[in-house]
């Protein structure tokens, strides 16, 4: 779907999806955020800035590598891997999280915040926050900083302040408010970092707009190898943005079939209804009285129990197709992909990775499937380590 198809009536709105349900005091907050976008996007010294970091400090653009020796093993479809993994700090948060903090100094601000679960969005943000100069704060869950002490470190030696809350359940939901409760007190010299393609308008917009590096470069570059676009596109989904990142510039190309990838214990869109959690609509999986229901993944980063607006569009309109993958195919294409190709992808990755192994078999050899590796696994190596040696037990 293009920009245009935004709904602009209803502000923010992909078909029935996204909007805004926030308290009064935010709206003003969030409107001055999407005027500022609108008024930088397309500036040609911010696209220029903008590039000029994704190039010298992200490394981009990073390869879309044809995995021969995997595609041979399988038999059927060609597949390339989209290389996120490559990018500075491991995966493709960068790409967003630059570009946020880029609009921000435009907005006057020097000081960012952001919460995080598993923390890799907290990392991603600290990082970027310390090579472009601007302070730092990272809402946490008091439980989540604990599970995460590794990360939480990491982020304080980039300089950020970590603040862990214990408000609530001490999860990711109570940071969120924390961190809304700071935006409101301080939107003047503050900026809120987003880090999926969720959340009330204009964020998942902005999130398409500094995702979508992705799949221009993949487009070019698949144009330049092959002569032709892929018949199908593939990424892991948790709140959607590698994915969206993956698919915008294929939206268009009714040809090209784009699959987003959920955990089984995570299967917003397979199993979701609409709702609104966290100040937007979209499908999620809730109780009846619209709670947001707990979810579990071994992949920490798709652990979320709703999903983006324009992937829920995507998906009731059709033009996205959404599949679930167990835990043990996503521990098996985890090792396939380390044996056959020499990369270890993170565990969200291998989700994606596993639905192209599933698939590929079926499809014509001269077929062509780009997988978005959205991140790097040394982040997981231990934890399947312990899943691996579990299982021989
Ligand atoms: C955070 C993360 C994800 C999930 O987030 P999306 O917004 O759905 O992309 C996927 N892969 C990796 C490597 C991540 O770090």
């Amino acid at each position: 779907m293009s920009r245009a198809e935004v709904n602009e009536e209803k502000k923010g709105y992909f078909g029935d999806f996204g909007g805004s349900f926030i308290p009064p005091q935010l709206e003003a907050v969030l409107e001055r955020i999407d005027n500022a976008f609108q008024q930088y996007k397309d500036e040609p010294e911010f696209i220029e800035e903008y590039n000029y970091y994704l190039k010298e400090y992200v490394g981009r653009e990073n390869p879309l590598t044809f995995a021969d020796r995997l595609s041979n093993e399988l038999g059927g479809a060609r597949i390339y891997f989209k290389r996120e993994d490559l990018n500075h700090t491991g995966a493709h948060k960068i790409n967003n999280v630059i570009g946020q903090i880029l609009l921000a100094k435009r907005m006057g601000a020097h000081r960012v915040i952001a919460e995080t679960g598993a923390g890799q969005h907290g990392v991603a943000t600290a990082t970027a926050c310390a090579m472009l100069g601007m302070d730092c704060t990272i809402y946490m869950g008091k439980e989540d900083t604990r599970r995460q002490e590794l990360n939480v470190f990491r982020m304080e030696l980039l300089g950020a302040k970590v603040v862990p809350v214990d408000k609530g359940s001490g999860r990711l939901k109570d940071a969120v408010d924390e961190a809304l409760n700071d935006l409101v007190e301080n939107y003047e010299t503050t900026f809120y970092l987003l880090g999926s393609a969720v959340g009330p308008h204009p964020f998942p917009t902005i999130v398409h707009h500094f995702q979508s590096v992705i799949s221009k470069e993949s487009k070019k570059q698949i144009l330049q190898k092959e002569g032709r676009l892929p018949d199908m596109v593939v990424a892991c989904v948790g709140g959607g943005s590698n994915a969206i990142g993956a698919f915008s510039e294929y939206i268009e190309e009714e040809d090209v079939r784009l699959v987003g990838v959920e955990p089984e214990e995570a299967a917003t869109l397979t199993k979701g209804t609409p709702g609104v959690i966290h100040g937007f609509k979209c499908l999620c999986l809730q109780d009846e009285e619209g709670n947001p229901l707990p979810t579990y993944s071994i992949a920490a980063g798709l652990d979320y129990p709703g999903i983006g607006p324009e992937h829920s569009h995507l998906k009731v309109s059709g033009r996205g197709e959404y599949e679930t993958v167990s835990k043990q195919e996503v521990l098996d294409a985890f090792q396939k992909l380390a044996r056959t190709e020499g990369i270890i992808p993170a565990l969200e990755s291998a989700h994606a990775v596993a639905y192209a192994v599933k698939t590929a078999p079926s499809m014509d050899e001269n077929d062509i499937i780009i997988v978005n590796l959205s991140g790097r696994g040394d982040k997981d190596v231990n934890e399947v380590r312990l899943l691996l040696k579990e299982k021989e037990m």
